[in-house]
C-alpha cells in the first residue's frame, strides 16, 4: 500500500529533504545520497536495490559499469535514461569491511530498508509511474513479494506498490559479472533483460 499523498509538494523539495537524510546508520558511512534521476514525468520507473560504490561517489543511480550496461539495454529496448526514472529501494551505499580492508557491498538490513521506504513511496507518489521494472531479485522482493524468486518469476506482471504493474528483471551488475565466466548464459541474460524492458515499454505505450 502507498500513502494517499506525499507530504512534499514537488520532487525538488523531496530530493532536498532526502539528500539530508539521517534516518538510518548508512548516513554515517555514505558519501552521497543517491536520489533518483531521469524524467520526472516518466511513465516507466526502474527501481534497483541500492547505491553502488560508484553511485556513492557520483551521487547518481547506475553510474558505473552496470549503468553503462543498463544504458545499452535501454537503448536496445527503444528507451533511454532520459525517458525513464531510475532510482533505488535504498538511497545510500550499504557496505561492510572486506577481508582486505576495502569496502564491500552488502545487502541493506531490514531496518535500513524500512527507514528508507518512505523516500521511495514519496518518489512514487510524485512521479506516479504507470509501470515499474524491479531491477534484480532483492528489489523484486522489496516491491512485489518477499519470497519472489527471480529465476522463476522474472518477466511477468505483478502488482507492485500501490497496485502499479511491476515486472522484475536481471540486475545488470550480475550480468556484467556473469559475462566474465559464462558468456553463453550472459548473452541469454542480456536478451531477456532487453525483452523485459521492451515489454515494460510496450505496456506503457498500451496504457496511453
Ligand atoms: S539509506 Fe535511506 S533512510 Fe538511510 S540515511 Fe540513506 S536516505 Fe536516509
Amino acid at each position: 500500500m502507498l500513502p494517499l499523498f506525499s507530504e512534499y509538494p514537488d520532487l525538488p523539495r523531496l530530493q532536498a529533504a532526502c539528500l539530508a537524510c539521517t534516518r538510518c546508520d548508512l548516513s554515517t558511512t555514505r558519501r552521497n545520497v543517491v536520489f533518483g534521476a531521469g524524467d520526472p514525468a516518466a511513465r516507466l520507473m526502474l527501481i534497483g536495490q541500492g547505491a553502488s560504490p560508484t553511485d556513492d561517489r557520483t551521487g547518481l543511480p547506475y553510474s558505473g559499469p552496470a549503468g553503462e550496461y543498463l544504458d545499452k539495454a535501454l537503448h536496445a529496448a527503444g528507451l533511454s535514461r532520459e525517458t525513464v526514472w531510475i532510482t533505488n529501494v535504498t538511497k545510500c551505499l550499504a557496505s561492510k569491511e572486506g577481508k582486505d580492508g576495502r569496502a564491500e557491498l552488502r545487502p541493506p538490513r531490514k531496518s535500513e530498508l524500512s527507514a528508507c521506504r518512505p523516500w521511495l513511496e514519496d518518489e512514487l507518489l510524485l512521479i506516479r509511474p504507470d509501470v515499474i521494472v524491479a531491477i534484480g531479485g532483492p528489489a523484486a522482493q522489496a516491491l512485489i513479494d518477499p519470497n519472489f524468486n527471480l529465476t522463476e518469476q522474472r518477466g511477468r506482471w505483478y502488482d507492485g506498490p500501490g497496485g502499479i504493474p511491476t515486472l522484475a528483471t536481471y540486475q545488470p551488475t550480475y550480468l556484467v559479472r556473469l559475462s566474465q565466466w559464462d558468456r553463453p548464459k550472459a548473452v541469454a541474460g542480456w536478451r531477456e533483460l532487453v525483452a523485459d524492458l521492451r515489454m515494460a515499454a510496450e505496456r506503457v505505450a498500451s496504457d496511453q
